[in-house]
């Protein structure tokens, strides 16, 4: 997974930008880290977007990048708790598919 991590400040996002939003000097600097993190907080989806309703219900979480100051918002393919390790187990139309481990 590629993470763009400031050179000036801790900043760290899964998307790029042109300048760092958290200190406004930094460069993104692109680092291809482990997918591996912690399930800080998520949400069962029951009444999804058009697009997403053939999934639904399903769970979004937010994961903690244990190799980044970094979070990201994947779907889960099972139910989880705050605190589950999980990993990225594939990529479906665009969206992180994490599964626990
Ligand atoms: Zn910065």
């Amino acid at each position: 997974m590629n993470i763009y991590q400031c050179d000036q400040c801790e900043y760290a996002s899964v998307s790029n930008k042109y300048r760092c939003p958290s200190c406004g000097t930094g460069k993104l600097q692109e680092q291809d880290i482990s997918t591996k993190g912690t399930v800080y907080s998520y949400t069962d989806i029951h009444i999804a977007p058009a697009e997403f309703a053939h999934l639904a219900p399903y769970t979004v979480a937010l994961i903690q990048l244990d190799a980044s100051k970094a979070k990201v918002t994947v779907r889960m393919d099972a139910v989880v708790e705050i605190g589950d390790t999980a990993e990225l187990h594939h990529i479906e139309d665009g969206a992180y598919i994490y599964r626990k481990c």
